[in-house]
């Protein structure tokens, strides 16, 4: 177990138990990166193309030259849902899922919970930042409005 970085203003402890995701040698700077505050993607060391999720080749140039680099994690929603559903046990909804593209390339998203503001302020083009919900060993990356500091 990890010991977050307290002076890390975008980790926190939520109060339920997300499912955890199987950790790999691939995707461990994604799912653990979040300890410092800082979203990590794969990136293309060839073509600089970032690659989400994480694949040992990049799709652009078939390059096998991946490793991670941090980002700014800034992003805009791209798209977005209200769940109503209680799908987990813990989670209580209702809770925004969405598609976020990252600043950095045109297309670049993930999935993501989007967290700190009432549902209905949510929409499409939404400058959000990254936040690492915190569990055992694992940073969620999740997104809050760039306002809500
Ligand atoms: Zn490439």
């Amino acid at each position: 177990m990890t010991v977050p970085d307290r002076s890390v203003a975008n980790i926190i402890d939520e109060t339920f138990p997300r499912v955890r995701p199987k950790i790999t040698n691939r995707n461990a700077h994604f799912w653990q990166g979040g300890a410092d505050g800082i979203l990590r993607l794969l990136r293309c060391r060839d073509c600089a193309t970032f690659l989400h999720p994480p694949t040992p080749v990049c799709p652009s140039c078939r390059s096998t030259h991946v490793a991670p680099e941090a980002l700014s994690g800034r992003g805009t929603v791209y798209a977005h849902t209200v769940n109503r559903y209680q799908w987990l046990p813990d989670m209580e909804p209702p809770y925004i899922v969405a598609v976020v593209e990252l600043v950095e390339q045109v297309g670049l998203q993930l999935m993501t919970n989007i967290i700190g503001c009432a549902l209905d302020a949510v929409y499409t083009g939404m400058e959000v930042e990254v936040v690492f919900a915190h569990n055992d060993d694992v940073y969620v990356p999740l997104f809050r409005p760039t306002t809500a500091r």
